[in-house]
């Protein structure tokens, strides 16, 4: 599994996944483990959660990836 480290500590960032409130779509959210001030990042893009969910039972997230990155909120 590719690591991503937060830009803060460089510690690895906790992958989970959640629901909207309103919407109730899945989505991903990225955060730093230690603090989650530090970086918080959200990936929206519905095939691509679903693909996610479907493939992998651990959450593994290919670091190259294009949906990936251009879907983090910074
Ligand atoms: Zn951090």
């Amino acid at each position: 599994m590719n690591t991503i480290g937060c830009p803060i500590c460089s510690k690895p960032l906790s992958v989970t996944v959640a629901k909207g409130r309103k919407s109730n779509k899945p989505f991903i959210m990225l955060k730093c483990g230690v603090d989650g001030r530090h970086f918080r990042g959200f990936i929206t893009d519905q095939d691509f959660v679903r693909r996610i969910l479907q493939n992998h039972a651990n959450i593994s997230l290919p670091s190259n990836d294009k949906n990936f990155l251009g879907s983090i909120s910074p």
